[in-house]
């Protein structure tokens, strides 16, 4: 397995080198793109970058094809935006995911969660919040390490990554009690040599105490959603969670953005589906298929990804999930996904009900007999 691990997750102020450039990822304030933010961020990844726009696992926009010439000015126009934090540590630390269907509670929480960030201790690059606590929960899926969440009977809880059972807090409590929470992992040993999560020190059987004991278990999850119309909007999705700053503009006209985690934008109080070329307004298998940038877009790459994604989209079993994969690193998707294929010098590796790390089933299949492979017909 050789590919480069970052002990840091990529910002706007440090940004990603990629194969077609800088990747700047830009963190949007609660979730959520005004249309002036939307807009202007599409007038920016043309005139900075190359007009290609991808949506990240964590709700972060991420403008492709920025050098290192054009960054400063980038950043400017995003500072104007309003969408730059102060330096690197403020922008690490507000690794914050708000459910795409915040009620007004939900968000005046990830607001003061923004104004206290100062008061977390140091935690690792990767290490974020969930504020999941609208009416019902989404975001199980989405890794995070702290959680906001609703019980069963509707209290407010919170829970540690990795712990069944979540502790009751109080509106005005709960901040408090997730900083706390965040301190407590520093101080049982959660990191460790600048990294660690949640999941793992509980894993080794390590509870936080006093308040912050969970009694109450959370409220079931619910899959992330299709596109279509909800409550709160259209949710709109893009083949691998990538558009083009062309269309992100049109989509700006229509109202504000909520970034989700699942390569969707909701578009905030829509009625109606728009009808876009680009759009997925539908349930497609493509969105249950993940492939990263792949040759030539990232250095690390060992074949192209995307080409054979839709290729195989059509043949995959009812439901099934596929991920291709550049290299073992598996970015597009971090989790186990039913189908991962991982490109090798020869072909590619396909792994089954794992990671991209997991071992293969079968190794360096050429790329012209993958479709004839059992598990795509
Ligand atoms: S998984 Fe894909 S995007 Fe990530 S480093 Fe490997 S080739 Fe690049």
């Amino acid at each position: 397995m050789s590919f480069t691990v970052q002990g840091w997750c990529p910002g706007a102020l440090r940004p990603m080198q990629s194969g077609d450039g800088l990747v700047v990822r830009v963190r949007p304030p609660l979730g959520r793109l005004t249309p002036e933010q939307a807009a202007g961020i599409a007038t920016a990844a043309q005139r900075h970058g190359n007009g290609l726009i991808d949506l990240s696992g964590r709700a972060n926009v991420q403008l492709r094809g920025v050098t290192a010439q054009t960054h400063p000015a980038l950043i400017a126009d995003l500072t104007a935006l309003g969408l730059i934090d102060a330096d690197v540590r403020a922008e690490a630390r507000r690794n914050i995911l708000i459910t795409p269907f915040a009620d007004a509670p939900t968000l005046r929480l990830a607001a003061e969660l923004m104004r206290r960030l100062g008061e977390l201790p140091d935690l690792p690059g990767k290490f974020g919040f969930a504020l999941d606590c609208a009416a019902q929960r989404v975001l199980n899926d989405t890794p995070a390490d702290i959680r906001l969440e609703r019980a069963a009977d509707g209290q407010l809880i919170l829970r540690a990554e990795g712990a069944d059972l979540g502790a009751q807090v109080s509106e005005d409590t709960a901040i408090s009690a997730l900083i706390a929470l965040a301190q407590w992992f520093v101080a049982a040993g959660g990191v460790q040599d600048g990294r660690g999560r949640m999941a793992r020190l509980i894993a080794r059987g390590v509870r936080p105490d006093g308040g912050l004991t969970g009694t109450h278990a959370p409220a079931p999850a619910l899959p992330p959603p299709s596109p279509g119309l909800t409550d709160h909007g259209a949710l709109v999705g893009f083949e691998f969670g990538q558009m083009r700053a062309e269309l992100l503009a049109v989509l700006a006209s229509f109202g504000s953005l909520r970034i989700t985690p699942w390569r969707m934008v909701l578009i905030e109080g829509a009625q109606t589906m728009p009808d876009l070329p680009g759009l997925i307004t539908s349930n497609t298998p493509l969105l249950r298929v993940y492939a990263c940038t792949g040759a030539p877009g990232c250095l690390q790459a060992l074949q192209p990804t995307r080409d054979l994604a839709r290729q195989l989209a059509p043949h995959l079993p009812g439901g099934a999930v596929l991920h291709v994969s550049g290299c073992a690193k598996g970015c597009a998707h971090p989790a186990p996904a039913d189908l991962t294929l991982v490109a090798t010098h020869d072909g590619f590796d396909l792994i089954a009900a794992d990671t991209a790390q997991g071992v293969p089933l079968r190794r360096a299949v050429p790329l012209s007999e993958i479709p004839n492979l059992p598990e795509f017909r």
